[in-house]
């Protein structure tokens, strides 16, 4: 990091990225960065590879900072960006392909890479890297991550909302066995700055459009499907389910927790059919990594109780596929049943 923090002593042109569709950890670790390398007076643009919920458009910065990539639209003026960069970061993701379509231009820039992640099996691509598997957030890295660049003190009221946005979201609202006492040790520190825990956490969960909660009454009576033979529940969403209900970004957002909230389930999954692929989403509790079934099975990858994936087929297809694994990983499900969940 020493050769990072001189770097960073003289004004230099930053690209900041989160990973495609980012969630409240990529968008706040991505827009607390951003806000805190503006005060040290670097040009700062923060690229996203796709739309996003609009439940996020709150975040501090968002305005100013946050461009979603647009091929047809803005491609030269992003471009331009990416080669005029002396620092492209890298943001809760740790593959290229989690910024498609903007793998191409950090490939081809000069500038150094810097990678700030929590997720699993990191590729190589970075020149700089803070990451670990243990971190609740990359929320949490980014705020370490500012200290480590000696920038502790200058952590105002923006930065923490967008840092806190992130940990509360990735934790689970500070349940999921990877909140630390460090963990909350920084949360107090946010707090202290001042920031108001309240709104944040109405502003993302409770801000629920008529339609997704519709959406979410249909997936629940008409999609859910429970297999108490293997302690698997998933749902289905075809294209027209989401359109019935004028799905927006973020729609479905927590919809696999319902599934995994089934007493005696271990594993969960959403298909949702999209252009032209099929998004999965794992969720597992205990010992049981959807990580490495995604990774193996499904093209994605992510944490070991959180993961996703794509497949390049229907939604049928996706869903036999994952029907016709359940016997083969059924010895590990009932393992992880029977152990208590990962500390
Ligand atoms: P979600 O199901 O909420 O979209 O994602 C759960 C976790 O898995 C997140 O940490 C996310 O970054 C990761 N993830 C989701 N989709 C993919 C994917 O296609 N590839 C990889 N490598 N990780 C994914
Ligand atoms: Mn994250």
């Amino acid at each position: 990091m020493e050769p990072l923090r001189a770097l960073l002593q003289s004004p230099r042109r930053v690209v900041v990225i989160p990973h495609q569709k980012p969630d409240a950890d990529a968008l706040g670790s991505s827009l607390g960065l951003a806000n805190w390398l503006r005060k040290g007076g670097h040009t700062v643009n923060v690229v996203s590879p796709t739309d996003y919920p609009r439940f996020l458009n709150w975040l501090p910065g968002h305005d100013a900072l946050v461009t979603v990539y647009q091929p047809r639209h803005n491609h030269a003026e992003v471009a331009g960006w990416f080669t005029k960069a002396d620092l492209i970061f890298c943001l809760d993701f740790n593959d290229l392909k989690r910024c498609e379509p903007l793998n191409g231009l950090v490939e081809r820039s000069k500038a150094k890479r810097v990678l700030i992640d929590h997720h699993e099996a990191k590729q190589d691509f970075a020149h700089f890297e803070y990451w670990r598997v243990s971190a609740a957030a990359t929320a949490e890295l980014i705020f370490e991550f500012i200290g480590l660049m000696g920038g502790a003190s200058q952590v105002d009221g923006p930065i923490a909302e967008c840092l806190y946005a992130g940990i509360m979201t990735d934790t689970g609202s500070f349940k999921y066995p990877a909140t630390s006492s460090r963990v909350h040790r920084i949360v107090a520190h946010l707090l202290d700055i001042g920031i108001d825990h309240t709104t944040i956490h109405r502003r993302i969960y409770d801000t629920n459009s008529e339609d997704r909660l519709k959406l979410l009454g249909f997936a629940l009576n008409n999609r859910l499907k429970v297999l108490p033979e293997y302690r698997t529940a998933y749902f289905a969403l075809s294209k027209t389910d989401l359109f019935q209900f004028n799905y927006q970004v973020g729609d479905t957002e927590g919809l696999v927790n319902y599934a995994l909230s089934v007493e005696g389930v271990v594993l969960a999954a959403l298909f949702k059919e999209e252009e032209d692929h099929v998004k999965i989403s794992f969720r597992s509790v205990g010992d049981f990594s959807v990580n490495e079934l995604s990774r193996a099975e499904f093209n994605g990858g992510g944490h070991k109780n959180a993961a996703g994936g794509k497949l390049p087929t229907s939604l049928t297809t996706a869903v036999d596929k994952f029907l016709s694994l359940l016997p083969h990983y059924q010895p590990q499900i009932e393992q992880a049943a029977l152990m208590p969940p990962a500390q």
